[in-house]
């Protein structure tokens, strides 16, 4: 894979793992020839070589199932397309349930798979044990069984996608690192390697656990840290047949499957083990992170738990690799919000092999089309915060994620580490007044409130909400009388300028153009009439608009009106952190409020959708009056 590093190239794509590789093929089979591929050692050197190569299907959603089932069979004709053996097969999978919550999880999944065609079955514990001989069952209450699962070589398999990028027309080049990326007016201009600068339209970030740095150099955040990742390799096992399925048993936190005549067992330990917290060494190339059992008993213990056989196998092989966790456990696709034309498709969380195929194909339709070929919000860049890029709220987040992939993932589920990023200023008396929080972008809300003689604490359940009569509460508060909400973690936007009127008017559904003081509620449609953002726009003088809109959308809705100004006169500020929002709900909101203000605040002093500066007690507030519980 020698070569000259060209001057130029339409797409540049940097990191030669599984999503790098797949982004190139991907671009290829696209039509794209102009594709340079840069990698900074090898082919596969980072994380992807020491891949266990499981390729499950099943996803949270229906369009990320759609990019997993795509991989599994992409890799299964990988090898006829370009000569290239990848090692793909499917044994299927088993997946344990040892208590009630897990079983019913297991039966959503089930549910949500056939919705999503994927072939699957409910199983007896019989039935499991039959297709695992070795394994114990006495303690399950049952199984899934997933016939089309797969497993493949990671090495291989990355193999043949650079192969088939070659083939399609791109260019990869091994030991060539970029060392900086060049921005011109917002956009990816070219970048910088020391044989030499690369001019090109398009950068797309694959750099796996390196890709925040790379990320930083384009002044765009990738919110991913290292975590240590563990599994060993036993000698040959008698009852060991390259036919076994891999076996998951999440509530164990184990994965296992064949490995040449023995087992491979990994896992996703409860309280994980961050790296790279000083920087990546610069020599890390197929190597490995020092062995630590101690750290690894939890996992040993409960595979021999499962697998009594293991207690008594020689231990070929232990391996200890980095591999990159976001903050939500969710992969990082797209064009990121602060640098036009600078993609990022990293952050596997463990799924790089099973969804590298998949989010490489994802990535180059975006980039070919200029739009997400699918809703993609899940995994879209544009759901991250700048906040999200500090290393210590990463590593700290990373302590927890990796064993989230394997807990129960219970409705309502809040993450438990680097919580209290942003508060509002009411926290501590919400706090006070029995508040249990969520979390939003960072944002502590408060989620409920605990009634008399109880904890503010969720206790997580697949049937009733141990909150549900405290949300009852509310709700019959906010029906029949009034109710205070803190809505502080709303994105508050000005728009201002000769041509902002211009640019919402282009924007939104609604029409925006109302005098000042009026409050519309619209939604800001793409080409296709798709939402992308849904807000109310304030008018607040002639060429001055107050924009709100949700605290989970924040990033992507603030790119999306950021991106359309163009070159109209129109300055777009963020003014969150500043504004604290306060809504007052409910047949006796206007009661409440009239003991606190001298405004006329009846139907017709302050009409419906109408919004003015007003004094409520001794502060000065900007009063709206819309509503979010109907009226
Ligand atoms: C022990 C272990 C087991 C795993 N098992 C599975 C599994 O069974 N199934 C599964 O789906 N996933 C699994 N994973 C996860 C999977 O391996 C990763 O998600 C995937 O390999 C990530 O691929 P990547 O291309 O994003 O990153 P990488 O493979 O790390 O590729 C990034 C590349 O970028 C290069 N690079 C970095 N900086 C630069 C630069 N400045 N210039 C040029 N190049 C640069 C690096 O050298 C590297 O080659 C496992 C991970 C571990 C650690």
């Amino acid at each position: 894979m020698a070569g000259s590093l060209p001057a130029h190239a339409r797409v540049v794509v940097i990191g030669g793992g599984i999503a790098g590789c797949s982004v190139a093929y991907h671009l290829t089979t696209l039509g794209w020839r102009d594709v340079l591929l840069l990698e900074r050692r090898e082919i596969s050197c980072g994380t992807t070589w020491h891949a266990a190569g499981l390729v499950g299907q099943l996803r949270a959603t229906q369009n990320l199932t759609r990019l997993a089932k795509y991989g599994a069979d992409l890799y299964e004709r990988l090898e006829a397309e370009t000569g290239q053996a990848t090692g793909f097969r499917r044994p299927g999978s088993v997946s344990l349930a040892r208590n009630r919550e897990r079983m019913h999880e297991l039966k959503r999944l089930a549910s949500m798979a056939r919705c999503f065609d994927v072939d699957v079955e409910v199983v007896t514990t019989a039935e499991a044990g039959r297709r695992w001989p070795l394994m114990r069952t006495d303690d399950l209450v049952g199984a899934l069984w997933l016939p089309r699962d797969g497993r493949t070589n990671p090495i291989d398999t990355t193999l043949a996608l650079a192969r088939g990028a070659r083939q399609g027309g791109a260019t990869i080049l091994e030991n060539t690192a970029v060392t900086a990326i060049r921005v011109e007016n917002g956009r990816v201009a070219g970048v910088k390697t020391a044989a030499g600068d690369v001019t090109c339209e398009f950068v797309v970030n694959c750099a796996g656990i390196w890709a925040r740095e790379i990320g930083r150099m384009a002044g765009v955040t990738v919110p991913l840290h290292a975590s240590e990742h563990f599994y060993i390799v036993t000698e040959p096992m008698a009852g060991v047949t390259p036919d076994l399925p891999v076996l998951r048993d999440t509530d164990g936190y184990i994965y296992v499957r064949e490995e040449v005549g023995g087992l491979l067992m990994g896992g996703f330990e409860p309280v994980a083990k961050p790296w790279g917290m000083a920087g990546i060494p610069a020599d890390f190339a197929f190597s490995l992170i020092p062995e630590d059992w101690e750290h690894f008993q939890v996992l040993m213990e409960q595979g021999m738990h499962r697998i009594p056989a293991l207690e008594t196998a020689p231990v070929r092989r232990h391996v200890n690799g980095p591999e990159s966790f976001t903050p939500d456990g969710r992969y990082l696709l797209g064009e990121a919000p602060e640098c036009g034309n600078f993609y990022v498709a990293a952050g596997f969380n463990s799924i790089g092999i099973a969804s590298g195929a998949g989010a490489g194909r994802a990535v180059a339709e975006w980039i070919v089309g200029g739009e997400p070929p699918m809703d993609l919000w899940d995994v879209d860049i544009r759901r991250v915060a700048a906040f999200q890029a500090n290393p210590r709220y990463l590593r700290d987040r990373t302590v927890e994620m990796v064993g989230a992939l394997y807990a129960v993932h219970w409705p309502y589920l809040q993450p438990a580490t680097a919580r209290g990023v942003r508060k509002s200023v009411l926290h501590d008396r919400l706090a006070r007044r029995g508040a249990c929080f969520g979390v939003v972008m960072g944002w502590e809300r408060a989620n409920w409130y605990a009634t008399a003689g109880m904890e503010a604490v969720y206790r997580y359940s697949y049937g009733r909400q141990n909150w549900f009569s405290c949300a009852a509460e509310e709700h019959r508060a906010v029906r029949e009388a009034v109710g205070l909400f803190d809505q502080s973690s709303f994105c508050k936007l000005r728009l201002e300028g000769p041509d902002a009127l211009a640019v919402l008017q282009r924007l939104c559904a609604n029409d925006v153009d109302v005098p000042p003081g009026r409050l519309v509620y619209t939604q800001m449609l793409n080409p296709h009439g798709g939402i992308e953002a849904d807000l109310t726009v304030t008018r607040l003088g002639v060429d001055a608009f107050f924009i709100v809109t949700g605290a989970a959308a924040a990033t992507h809705n603030t790119h999306w009106i950021a991106r359309q100004i163009g070159a109209a006169r129109a300055v777009l500020t963020d003014v969150t952190s500043g504004q604290a929002v306060l809504g007052v709900m409910g047949p006796r909101s206007r009661e409440l409020l009239t003991r606190l203000t001298d405004a006329d605040l009846s139907n017709a002093g302050f009409p419906f959708l109408a919004s003015r500066e007003i004094w409520l007690a001794s502060a000065p507030v900007r009063a709206s009056r819309v509503t979010y519980v109907g009226e």
